[in-house]
Protein backbone atom coordinates (compact mmCIF):
# COMPACT_ATOMS: atom_id res chain seq x y z
CA UNK A 1 0.00 0.00 0.00
CA UNK A 2 1.08 3.46 -0.73
CA UNK A 3 2.57 5.95 1.47
CA UNK A 4 1.91 9.48 1.25
CA UNK A 5 3.98 12.85 2.17
CA UNK A 6 0.96 14.93 1.89
CA UNK A 7 -2.41 13.59 1.30
CA UNK A 8 -5.74 15.60 0.94
CA UNK A 9 -9.03 14.13 2.39
CA UNK A 10 -12.15 15.57 0.88
CA UNK A 11 -14.97 16.58 3.39
CA UNK A 12 -18.15 16.42 2.09
CA UNK A 13 -20.82 14.54 3.85
CA UNK A 14 -19.15 12.93 6.49
CA UNK A 15 -18.61 16.08 8.79
CA UNK A 16 -17.27 13.83 11.91
CA UNK A 17 -14.41 12.47 13.67
CA UNK A 18 -15.45 10.02 14.28
CA UNK A 19 -16.21 6.65 12.51
CA UNK A 20 -14.94 8.13 9.17
CA UNK A 21 -13.14 5.35 7.09
CA UNK A 22 -11.34 7.74 4.21
CA UNK A 23 -10.20 10.55 6.78
CA UNK A 24 -8.72 7.73 9.38
CA UNK A 25 -6.93 5.84 6.16
CA UNK A 26 -5.84 8.94 4.75
CA UNK A 27 -3.97 9.79 8.08
CA UNK A 28 -2.53 6.24 8.35
CA UNK A 29 -1.16 6.17 5.30
CA UNK A 30 0.46 9.90 4.87
CA UNK A 31 2.92 12.17 7.06
CA UNK A 32 0.32 14.86 6.90
CA UNK A 33 -3.38 15.82 5.75
CA UNK A 34 -4.73 18.83 3.83
CA UNK A 35 -8.03 18.41 5.01
CA UNK A 36 -10.57 20.56 3.01
CA UNK A 37 -14.47 21.53 2.77
CA UNK A 38 -15.44 23.29 -0.50
CA UNK A 39 -18.67 25.11 -0.86
CA UNK A 40 -20.68 26.06 -3.68
CA UNK A 41 -21.39 29.15 -5.40
CA UNK A 42 -25.26 29.65 -6.00
CA UNK A 43 -26.77 32.44 -4.48
CA UNK A 44 -30.29 33.22 -3.81
CA UNK A 45 -33.03 30.86 -4.10
CA UNK A 46 -32.64 27.19 -4.71
CA UNK A 47 -34.96 24.32 -5.68
CA UNK A 48 -33.14 21.91 -3.06
CA UNK A 49 -32.08 23.62 -0.20
CA UNK A 50 -32.64 26.86 1.92
CA UNK A 51 -31.31 29.31 4.81
CA UNK A 52 -32.10 26.46 7.33
CA UNK A 53 -30.07 23.51 6.24
CA UNK A 54 -27.52 26.12 5.14
CA UNK A 55 -27.16 27.39 8.45
CA UNK A 56 -27.05 23.95 10.35
CA UNK A 57 -24.22 23.07 7.56
CA UNK A 58 -22.17 26.33 8.57
CA UNK A 59 -22.73 24.80 12.39
CA UNK A 60 -21.76 21.39 11.38
CA UNK A 61 -18.36 22.96 9.55
CA UNK A 62 -17.81 25.62 12.78
CA UNK A 63 -17.61 22.39 14.52
CA UNK A 64 -15.40 20.38 13.01
CA UNK A 65 -13.30 23.09 12.30
CA UNK A 66 -13.12 23.36 15.96
CA UNK A 67 -12.48 19.61 16.59
CA UNK A 68 -10.25 19.62 13.67
CA UNK A 69 -8.15 22.09 15.30
CA UNK A 70 -8.81 20.46 18.70
CA UNK A 71 -6.35 17.36 17.23
CA UNK A 72 -3.43 19.52 15.91
CA UNK A 73 -5.36 19.72 12.48
CA UNK A 74 -6.53 22.55 10.01
CA UNK A 75 -10.18 22.66 7.99
CA UNK A 76 -8.78 24.53 4.71
CA UNK A 77 -12.06 26.23 3.59
CA UNK A 78 -12.24 26.63 -0.25
CA UNK A 79 -15.29 27.61 -2.56
CA UNK A 80 -16.32 26.77 -6.43
CA UNK A 81 -16.18 24.15 -8.67
CA UNK A 82 -14.67 20.83 -6.44
CA UNK A 83 -12.84 20.00 -9.21
CA UNK A 84 -10.95 22.86 -10.00
CA UNK A 85 -10.45 23.29 -6.43
CA UNK A 86 -9.30 20.24 -5.43
CA UNK A 87 -6.88 20.73 -8.29
CA UNK A 88 -5.44 23.70 -7.55
CA UNK A 89 -4.96 21.98 -3.57
CA UNK A 90 -2.99 19.39 -5.37
CA UNK A 91 -0.78 21.81 -6.93
CA UNK A 92 -0.53 24.25 -3.68
CA UNK A 93 0.04 20.59 -1.78
CA UNK A 94 2.10 18.38 -4.15
CA UNK A 95 -0.72 15.80 -2.62
CA UNK A 96 -0.21 12.42 -3.82
CA UNK A 97 -3.42 11.18 -3.29
CA UNK A 98 -6.88 12.43 -2.55
CA UNK A 99 -9.06 10.45 0.22
CA UNK A 100 -12.81 11.37 0.31
CA UNK A 101 -15.95 8.86 1.21
CA UNK A 102 -17.99 7.86 -1.37
CA UNK A 103 -21.64 9.76 -2.21
CA UNK A 104 -24.41 7.07 -3.19
CA UNK A 105 -26.33 10.30 -5.08
CA UNK A 106 -26.10 10.64 -9.01
CA UNK A 107 -24.56 14.67 -8.37
CA UNK A 108 -22.22 13.60 -5.94
CA UNK A 109 -21.25 10.10 -8.20
CA UNK A 110 -20.67 12.57 -11.32
CA UNK A 111 -18.24 14.56 -9.56
CA UNK A 112 -16.44 11.60 -8.34
CA UNK A 113 -15.93 10.47 -11.60
CA UNK A 114 -14.58 13.58 -12.37
CA UNK A 115 -12.00 13.96 -9.63
CA UNK A 116 -11.02 10.09 -10.54
CA UNK A 117 -9.93 11.86 -13.66
CA UNK A 118 -8.62 14.70 -12.22
CA UNK A 119 -6.16 12.36 -9.94
CA UNK A 120 -5.19 9.90 -13.46
CA UNK A 121 -4.09 13.56 -15.27
CA UNK A 122 -2.45 14.63 -11.81
CA UNK A 123 -0.48 11.17 -11.78
CA UNK A 124 -1.45 10.70 -8.54
CA UNK A 125 -3.91 8.24 -6.20
CA UNK A 126 -7.61 8.40 -5.78
CA UNK A 127 -8.28 6.40 -2.58
CA UNK A 128 -12.48 6.47 -1.75
CA UNK A 129 -13.68 4.70 0.47
CA UNK A 130 -17.63 3.54 1.71
CA UNK A 131 -18.76 5.67 4.32
CA UNK A 132 -22.64 7.25 3.90
CA UNK A 133 -24.37 4.04 3.58
CA UNK A 134 -24.20 0.55 5.55
CA UNK A 135 -24.46 -1.02 2.24
CA UNK A 136 -24.07 0.33 -1.40
CA UNK A 137 -26.57 0.02 -3.39
CA UNK A 138 -24.67 -2.32 -5.99
CA UNK A 139 -24.03 -4.80 -2.32
CA UNK A 140 -27.71 -5.65 -2.13
CA UNK A 141 -29.66 -6.85 -5.28
CA UNK A 142 -31.79 -9.71 -6.44
CA UNK A 143 -30.57 -13.03 -6.89
CA UNK A 144 -30.72 -12.53 -10.38
CA UNK A 145 -28.44 -8.99 -10.05
CA UNK A 146 -30.71 -6.89 -10.61
CA UNK A 147 -31.48 -3.84 -8.41
CA UNK A 148 -35.28 -4.49 -5.91
CA UNK A 149 -37.75 -2.79 -6.70
CA UNK A 150 -40.00 -3.30 -3.65
CA UNK A 151 -38.74 -2.87 -0.17
CA UNK A 152 -39.83 -5.71 1.80
CA UNK A 153 -37.42 -8.38 0.13
CA UNK A 154 -34.96 -5.46 -0.25
CA UNK A 155 -34.80 -4.77 3.71
CA UNK A 156 -34.44 -9.38 4.19
CA UNK A 157 -31.21 -9.11 2.31
CA UNK A 158 -30.07 -5.75 3.45
CA UNK A 159 -30.90 -7.21 7.32
CA UNK A 160 -28.89 -10.55 6.37
CA UNK A 161 -25.69 -8.76 5.13
CA UNK A 162 -22.65 -8.20 7.58
CA UNK A 163 -22.79 -5.02 8.97
CA UNK A 164 -19.24 -3.37 8.39
CA UNK A 165 -17.61 -2.49 11.96
CA UNK A 166 -16.70 1.33 13.46
CA UNK A 167 -13.17 2.87 12.45
CA UNK A 168 -11.67 4.40 15.32
CA UNK A 169 -12.27 7.80 15.95
CA UNK A 170 -9.65 10.18 15.04
CA UNK A 171 -7.49 11.48 17.97
CA UNK A 172 -4.39 12.78 16.25
CA UNK A 173 -3.74 14.54 12.70
CA UNK A 174 -0.61 16.68 10.88
CA UNK A 175 -1.53 19.06 8.56
CA UNK A 176 0.47 21.20 6.41
CA UNK A 177 1.00 24.72 8.03
CA UNK A 178 0.50 27.97 6.10
CA UNK A 179 -2.60 27.18 3.57
CA UNK A 180 -4.49 29.50 2.15
CA UNK A 181 -8.15 29.41 3.66
CA UNK A 182 -11.22 31.19 3.20
CA UNK A 183 -13.46 32.13 6.21
CA UNK A 184 -15.79 28.98 7.62
CA UNK A 185 -18.87 29.78 5.56
CA UNK A 186 -21.85 31.78 6.35
CA UNK A 187 -25.63 32.06 5.13
CA UNK A 188 -25.28 35.47 3.95
CA UNK A 189 -22.16 33.66 1.42
CA UNK A 190 -25.17 31.77 -0.28
CA UNK A 191 -27.04 35.75 -0.19
CA UNK A 192 -29.22 33.99 2.74
CA UNK A 193 -30.53 35.57 5.56
CA UNK A 194 -31.79 33.47 8.38
CA UNK A 195 -32.87 34.80 11.31
CA UNK A 196 -35.01 32.09 13.99
CA UNK A 197 -33.14 29.57 16.23
CA UNK A 198 -32.00 26.63 14.80
CA UNK A 199 -33.71 23.97 17.28
CA UNK A 200 -31.34 21.01 16.22
CA UNK A 201 -27.56 22.27 17.53
CA UNK A 202 -25.18 21.47 14.81
CA UNK A 203 -22.48 19.32 14.89
CA UNK A 204 -20.78 15.93 15.90
CA UNK A 205 -21.08 16.48 19.54
CA UNK A 206 -24.86 17.27 19.35
CA UNK A 207 -25.31 13.98 16.57
CA UNK A 208 -24.08 12.13 19.64
CA UNK A 209 -25.84 13.70 22.28
CA UNK A 210 -29.52 12.91 20.24
CA UNK A 211 -28.24 9.48 19.63
CA UNK A 212 -27.43 8.96 23.19
CA UNK A 213 -30.54 10.25 23.90
CA UNK A 214 -32.56 8.05 21.49
CA UNK A 215 -31.19 4.57 22.93
CA UNK A 216 -32.08 5.50 26.24
CA UNK A 217 -35.01 6.75 25.56
CA UNK A 218 -37.13 6.09 22.36
CA UNK A 219 -35.92 3.42 20.34
CA UNK A 220 -36.99 0.62 22.68
CA UNK A 221 -40.89 2.35 22.02
CA UNK A 222 -40.50 3.14 18.62
CA UNK A 223 -42.78 0.47 17.10
CA UNK A 224 -45.59 1.86 19.24
CA UNK A 225 -44.58 5.76 19.82
CA UNK A 226 -43.48 6.57 16.16
CA UNK A 227 -46.77 7.48 14.65
CA UNK A 228 -47.63 9.75 17.58
CA UNK A 229 -46.40 12.79 15.88
CA UNK A 230 -47.11 15.04 19.88
CA UNK A 231 -45.07 12.48 21.54
CA UNK A 232 -42.41 13.15 18.65
CA UNK A 233 -40.92 10.01 20.05
CA UNK A 234 -38.26 9.24 17.04
CA UNK A 235 -34.27 9.51 16.89
CA UNK A 236 -34.26 13.10 14.95
CA UNK A 237 -31.32 11.86 13.52
CA UNK A 238 -32.11 12.68 10.07
CA UNK A 239 -29.87 15.77 9.84
CA UNK A 240 -27.00 14.37 11.64
CA UNK A 241 -27.37 11.41 8.58
CA UNK A 242 -27.30 13.89 5.80
CA UNK A 243 -24.37 16.00 6.89
CA UNK A 244 -22.62 12.32 8.83
CA UNK A 245 -21.96 14.49 11.53
CA UNK A 246 -22.44 10.63 12.65
CA UNK A 247 -22.20 7.79 11.19
CA UNK A 248 -24.74 5.34 10.32
CA UNK A 249 -22.47 2.53 11.18
CA UNK A 250 -22.51 3.46 14.66
CA UNK A 251 -26.10 4.46 14.62
CA UNK A 252 -26.77 0.63 13.94
CA UNK A 253 -24.53 -0.44 15.77
CA UNK A 254 -25.13 1.35 18.98
CA UNK A 255 -29.18 0.17 18.18
CA UNK A 256 -27.79 -3.73 18.07
CA UNK A 257 -26.31 -3.07 21.23
CA UNK A 258 -29.64 -1.81 23.28
CA UNK A 259 -31.57 -4.39 20.59
CA UNK A 260 -29.23 -7.22 22.29
CA UNK A 261 -29.55 -6.46 25.81
CA UNK A 262 -33.43 -5.66 25.48
CA UNK A 263 -35.39 -6.51 28.67
CA UNK A 264 -38.83 -7.77 26.49
CA UNK A 265 -39.69 -9.29 22.97
CA UNK A 266 -41.57 -5.68 22.69
CA UNK A 267 -38.23 -3.76 23.12
CA UNK A 268 -36.27 -6.13 20.58
CA UNK A 269 -38.78 -5.93 18.31
CA UNK A 270 -39.05 -1.95 18.18
CA UNK A 271 -35.12 -1.69 17.96
CA UNK A 272 -35.67 -3.63 15.11
CA UNK A 273 -38.50 -1.70 13.52
CA UNK A 274 -35.90 1.42 14.04
CA UNK A 275 -33.03 -0.29 12.60
CA UNK A 276 -35.32 -1.01 9.73
CA UNK A 277 -36.08 2.46 9.09
CA UNK A 278 -32.36 2.91 8.10
CA UNK A 279 -32.73 0.33 5.86
CA UNK A 280 -35.89 2.45 3.94
CA UNK A 281 -32.86 5.04 3.90
CA UNK A 282 -30.56 2.70 1.96
CA UNK A 283 -33.26 1.88 -0.49
CA UNK A 284 -34.17 4.88 -1.40
CA UNK A 285 -30.60 5.77 -2.04
CA UNK A 286 -30.27 2.34 -4.42
CA UNK A 287 -33.41 3.67 -6.05
CA UNK A 288 -32.04 6.91 -7.04
CA UNK A 289 -28.86 5.13 -7.66
CA UNK A 290 -29.79 2.56 -10.20
CA UNK A 291 -32.82 5.25 -11.50
CA UNK A 292 -31.48 8.13 -11.47
CA UNK A 293 -34.55 9.46 -13.30
CA UNK A 294 -37.13 9.85 -10.82
CA UNK A 295 -35.60 12.84 -9.77
CA UNK A 296 -37.10 13.98 -13.43
CA UNK A 297 -40.33 11.56 -13.63
CA UNK A 298 -42.18 9.09 -12.00
CA UNK A 299 -40.45 6.05 -11.08
CA UNK A 300 -43.46 3.47 -12.22
CA UNK A 301 -43.79 4.84 -15.78
CA UNK A 302 -47.77 3.95 -15.81
CA UNK A 303 -48.63 7.30 -14.65
CA UNK A 304 -45.94 9.54 -16.29
CA UNK A 305 -48.35 12.17 -17.92
CA UNK A 306 -51.15 12.01 -15.62
CA UNK A 307 -53.16 15.09 -15.23
CA UNK A 308 -52.13 17.38 -12.46
CA UNK A 309 -53.28 20.99 -11.67
CA UNK A 310 -51.15 24.41 -11.87
CA UNK A 311 -49.51 24.85 -8.79
CA UNK A 312 -50.59 28.93 -9.64
CA UNK A 313 -54.09 28.07 -10.33
CA UNK A 314 -55.39 29.67 -7.43
CA UNK A 315 -53.36 29.95 -4.26
CA UNK A 316 -54.01 26.71 -3.06
CA UNK A 317 -50.23 25.48 -3.29
CA UNK A 318 -49.15 28.97 -1.41
CA UNK A 319 -52.04 27.89 0.94
CA UNK A 320 -50.42 24.75 1.45
CA UNK A 321 -47.14 25.93 1.79
CA UNK A 322 -48.12 28.52 4.49
CA UNK A 323 -50.63 26.12 6.96
CA UNK A 324 -53.87 28.02 5.42
CA UNK A 325 -55.84 24.94 4.55
CA UNK A 326 -58.36 24.71 6.92
CA UNK A 327 -57.52 21.14 7.25
CA UNK A 328 -55.68 21.36 11.19
CA UNK A 329 -53.47 18.35 11.29
CA UNK A 330 -52.12 19.81 7.41
CA UNK A 331 -52.11 23.21 8.23
CA UNK A 332 -49.84 21.83 12.29
CA UNK A 333 -47.44 20.19 9.96
CA UNK A 334 -46.48 22.83 7.68
CA UNK A 335 -46.08 25.35 10.40
CA UNK A 336 -44.09 23.21 12.05
CA UNK A 337 -41.85 22.34 9.66
CA UNK A 338 -41.31 26.35 8.17
CA UNK A 339 -40.58 26.76 12.44
CA UNK A 340 -38.16 24.14 12.62
CA UNK A 341 -36.52 22.46 9.23
CA UNK A 342 -38.35 19.36 10.68
CA UNK A 343 -41.71 17.93 10.11
CA UNK A 344 -42.54 14.42 11.88
CA UNK A 345 -43.16 11.24 9.51
CA UNK A 346 -46.39 10.48 9.87
CA UNK A 347 -47.41 14.19 9.13
CA UNK A 348 -45.03 14.37 5.91
CA UNK A 349 -47.28 11.64 4.68
CA UNK A 350 -50.38 13.90 5.37
CA UNK A 351 -48.91 17.01 4.20
CA UNK A 352 -47.61 14.93 1.16
CA UNK A 353 -50.82 13.01 0.17
CA UNK A 354 -52.53 16.44 0.70
CA UNK A 355 -50.76 18.22 -1.98
CA UNK A 356 -51.11 15.36 -4.33
CA UNK A 357 -54.76 13.80 -3.87
CA UNK A 358 -56.56 16.33 -2.48
CA UNK A 359 -54.89 19.55 -4.27
CA UNK A 360 -53.80 17.60 -7.16
CA UNK A 361 -50.47 19.54 -7.46
CA UNK A 362 -47.82 17.61 -8.80
CA UNK A 363 -45.29 16.08 -6.53
CA UNK A 364 -41.95 17.26 -7.28
CA UNK A 365 -43.59 21.45 -6.75
CA UNK A 366 -43.69 19.56 -2.79
CA UNK A 367 -40.56 17.74 -3.02
CA UNK A 368 -38.88 20.81 -3.49
CA UNK A 369 -40.63 22.96 -0.92
CA UNK A 370 -39.62 20.07 1.47
CA UNK A 371 -35.81 19.97 0.24
CA UNK A 372 -35.83 23.99 0.56
CA UNK A 373 -37.18 23.53 4.71
CA UNK A 374 -35.97 20.00 6.14
CA UNK A 375 -32.85 20.15 7.75
CA UNK A 376 -32.62 16.19 7.12
CA UNK A 377 -33.68 17.29 2.96
CA UNK A 378 -31.92 14.19 1.54
CA UNK A 379 -32.74 13.92 -2.09
CA UNK A 380 -33.27 10.32 -1.80
CA UNK A 381 -35.90 9.57 0.79
CA UNK A 382 -37.38 13.24 0.06
CA UNK A 383 -37.94 11.80 -3.49
CA UNK A 384 -39.13 8.32 -1.80
CA UNK A 385 -41.28 9.99 0.49
CA UNK A 386 -43.11 12.26 -2.10
CA UNK A 387 -43.55 9.42 -4.76
CA UNK A 388 -44.59 7.26 -2.42
CA UNK A 389 -47.54 9.54 -1.26
CA UNK A 390 -48.10 10.62 -5.11
CA UNK A 391 -48.67 6.65 -5.89
CA UNK A 392 -45.79 6.93 -8.66
CA UNK A 393 -42.91 5.95 -6.59
CA UNK A 394 -41.03 2.27 -5.66
CA UNK A 395 -42.99 -0.04 -3.67
CA UNK A 396 -45.62 3.41 -3.71
CA UNK A 397 -49.14 3.28 -1.98
CA UNK A 398 -51.72 2.25 -4.40
CA UNK A 399 -53.09 5.52 -6.25
CA UNK A 400 -56.43 4.06 -4.67
CA UNK A 401 -55.05 4.51 -0.90
CA UNK A 402 -56.03 7.67 -0.27
CA UNK A 403 -55.35 9.11 3.29
CA UNK A 404 -58.35 11.01 4.73
CA UNK A 405 -56.67 14.09 6.55
CA UNK A 406 -59.74 13.89 9.25
CA UNK A 407 -59.46 10.29 10.13
CA UNK A 408 -56.03 10.64 10.27
CA UNK A 409 -55.87 13.21 12.94
CA UNK A 410 -58.59 10.97 14.77
CA UNK A 411 -56.46 7.68 14.30
CA UNK A 412 -52.53 9.58 15.75
CA UNK A 413 -53.70 13.01 17.20
CA UNK A 414 -57.02 12.14 19.24
CA UNK A 415 -56.81 14.77 22.02
CA UNK A 416 -55.25 17.07 19.37
CA UNK A 417 -52.34 17.96 21.28
CA UNK A 418 -50.23 18.15 18.02
CA UNK A 419 -52.48 20.82 16.14
CA UNK A 420 -53.06 22.89 19.19
CA UNK A 421 -49.01 23.00 19.56
CA UNK A 422 -48.37 24.10 16.47
CA UNK A 423 -51.66 26.30 15.55
CA UNK A 424 -52.01 28.43 18.98
CA UNK A 425 -55.49 29.80 17.92
CA UNK A 426 -56.69 26.85 18.19
CA UNK A 427 -55.76 26.27 21.60
CA UNK A 428 -59.45 26.00 23.49
CA UNK A 429 -61.17 24.10 20.38
CA UNK A 430 -62.81 20.60 21.44
CA UNK A 431 -60.54 18.54 19.14
CA UNK A 432 -63.15 16.20 17.86
CA UNK A 433 -63.69 19.03 15.70
CA UNK A 434 -60.21 18.41 14.76
CA UNK A 435 -61.50 15.28 13.44
CA UNK A 436 -64.38 16.16 10.85
CA UNK A 437 -65.75 19.23 8.88
CA UNK A 438 -67.08 21.84 10.64
CA UNK A 439 -70.78 20.99 11.11
CA UNK A 440 -72.26 24.41 11.32
CA UNK A 441 -70.45 25.53 8.08
CA UNK A 442 -68.14 28.05 10.88
CA UNK A 443 -65.11 28.43 11.31
CA UNK A 444 -63.18 26.79 14.24
CA UNK A 445 -61.95 30.44 15.43
CA UNK A 446 -62.88 33.45 13.37
CA UNK A 447 -58.56 33.76 13.00
CA UNK A 448 -58.68 30.41 11.21
CA UNK A 449 -59.86 29.19 7.94
CA UNK A 450 -62.45 27.25 6.93
CA UNK A 451 -61.39 23.93 5.22
CA UNK A 452 -60.40 24.88 1.49
CA UNK A 453 -61.77 22.13 0.13
CA UNK A 454 -63.85 18.75 0.43
CA UNK A 455 -61.60 15.57 1.10
CA UNK A 456 -64.84 13.49 -0.50
CA UNK A 457 -65.12 15.38 -3.76
CA UNK A 458 -61.02 15.52 -3.91
CA UNK A 459 -61.00 12.37 -3.40
CA UNK A 460 -63.27 10.99 -6.09
CA UNK A 461 -61.46 13.43 -8.63
CA UNK A 462 -57.97 11.73 -8.05
CA UNK A 463 -59.51 8.42 -8.77
CA UNK A 464 -60.57 9.79 -11.71
CA UNK A 465 -57.78 10.92 -13.00
CA UNK A 466 -55.71 7.93 -12.02
CA UNK A 467 -58.15 5.65 -13.63
CA UNK A 468 -58.46 7.84 -17.18
CA UNK A 469 -55.12 7.90 -17.20
CA UNK A 470 -54.84 3.99 -17.05
CA UNK A 471 -57.76 3.33 -19.26
CA UNK A 472 -55.68 5.68 -22.05
CA UNK A 473 -52.73 3.80 -21.90
CA UNK A 474 -54.79 0.52 -22.85
C1 LIG B 1 -42.98 13.20 1.84
C2 LIG B 1 -41.81 12.71 2.66
C3 LIG B 1 -40.59 13.36 2.57
C4 LIG B 1 -39.48 12.91 3.30
N1 LIG B 1 -38.29 13.56 3.18
C5 LIG B 1 -37.20 13.11 3.84
C6 LIG B 1 -35.95 13.75 3.70
O1 LIG B 1 -35.78 14.73 2.96
N2 LIG B 1 -34.90 13.26 4.42
C7 LIG B 1 -35.03 12.17 5.24
O2 LIG B 1 -34.04 11.76 5.86
N3 LIG B 1 -36.20 11.52 5.35
C8 LIG B 1 -37.29 11.96 4.70
N4 LIG B 1 -38.49 11.32 4.86
C9 LIG B 1 -38.55 10.10 5.71
C10 LIG B 1 -38.87 10.35 7.20
O3 LIG B 1 -39.97 11.20 7.31
C11 LIG B 1 -37.69 10.98 7.95
O4 LIG B 1 -36.52 10.22 7.72
C12 LIG B 1 -37.92 11.02 9.45
O5 LIG B 1 -39.12 11.68 9.74
C13 LIG B 1 -36.75 11.75 10.11
O6 LIG B 1 -36.95 11.80 11.50
P1 LIG B 1 -36.03 10.96 12.46
O7 LIG B 1 -34.61 11.24 12.14
O8 LIG B 1 -36.50 11.19 13.84
O9 LIG B 1 -36.36 9.47 11.99
P2 LIG B 1 -36.37 8.07 12.75
O10 LIG B 1 -37.76 7.57 12.68
O11 LIG B 1 -35.72 8.14 14.05
O12 LIG B 1 -35.52 7.15 11.75
C14 LIG B 1 -34.08 7.10 11.79
C15 LIG B 1 -33.54 7.39 10.42
O13 LIG B 1 -33.98 6.40 9.49
C16 LIG B 1 -34.20 6.99 8.21
N5 LIG B 1 -35.63 6.91 7.88
C17 LIG B 1 -36.66 6.81 8.74
N6 LIG B 1 -37.83 6.72 8.06
C18 LIG B 1 -37.51 6.76 6.76
C19 LIG B 1 -38.27 6.70 5.55
N7 LIG B 1 -39.61 6.55 5.55
N8 LIG B 1 -37.62 6.81 4.37
C20 LIG B 1 -36.27 6.94 4.34
N9 LIG B 1 -35.49 6.99 5.44
C21 LIG B 1 -36.11 6.89 6.63
C22 LIG B 1 -33.79 8.45 8.34
O14 LIG B 1 -32.44 8.57 7.97
C23 LIG B 1 -33.99 8.71 9.82
O15 LIG B 1 -33.24 9.78 10.32
C24 LIG B 1 -39.62 11.76 4.14
C25 LIG B 1 -40.85 11.12 4.23
C26 LIG B 1 -41.95 11.59 3.51
C27 LIG B 1 -43.26 10.88 3.63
Amino acid sequence: MSHYKTAIHWFRRDLRLSDNVALRESINRSESVATVYISSEWEGDHAWTGPGRQAFLCGCLDSLDKNLDHIGGHLVFRKGDAVEELGRLIDEVEAGAVFFNRDPDPYGAEIEKKVRELCRSRGIDCCDFQGIVLHEPSEVLTGGGTPYKVYTPYSRKWLDLEKPECVETVKAIRSPSGLGSLPAPRIENWGLNFDSELLRAPGEKAARQRLDLAVKESIGEYAEMRNDPFADATSHLGADLRYGTISVREVYHRAEVAREAGRSESVRNSINTFQKQLGWREFFMAVLHHYPEVLETDFNADWRGLRWDDPGDGDKFVKWKEGRTGFPIVDAGMRQLKETGYMHNRVRMITAMFLTKDLHVHWMHGESHFMQYLLDGEIANNNGGWQWSAGTGADAAPYFRIQNPWTQTDRYDKEGRYVKRWIPELEKVDPKRFTKPPEDGRPLVSDYVLPILDHKTEREETLLRFKAHKEAQQ
